[in-house]
Order: structure tokens, then C-alpha cells, then sequence
């Protein structure tokens, strides 16, 4: 899983891969992987530098 953000609407959520809509503002929008892979936020799942 990924954690992805609308760049839209700024919505956050877990995912295989990004959806053709945001399940929040259901805009066909751009989303970011902010998924970290680094040991330090392991924790969170997500990278709060992008997201
Ligand atoms: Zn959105």
C-alpha cells in the first residue's frame, strides 16, 4: 500500500495505486506518493516533508 495525496484538495488516503477520482473532492487530479520509505517514520506510513 501507498499513502497518496490529492493535490487538490489536500486529502491523504492508502492505496495500490492512485484512483482515476479523489474519493474526496472526486476530481480527476494530480496525487503524490507521500509514502516514506525511510526508517525514521516507519511509524506513520507517510512522509510529513511531502505530505
Ligand atoms: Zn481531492
Amino acid at each position: 500500500m501507498s499513502e497518496f495525496k490529492c493535490t487538490n484538495c489536500g486529502y491523504t488516503f492508502s492505496a495500490q495505486a492512485p484512483p482515476k477520482e479523489c474519493p474526496s473532492c472526486k476530481a480527476k487530479c494530480e496525487f503524490v506518493d507521500i509514502t516514506c520509505y525511510i526508517p525514521d517514520c516507519q511509524d506513520k506510513g507517510k512522509d510529513d516533508r511531502l505530505g
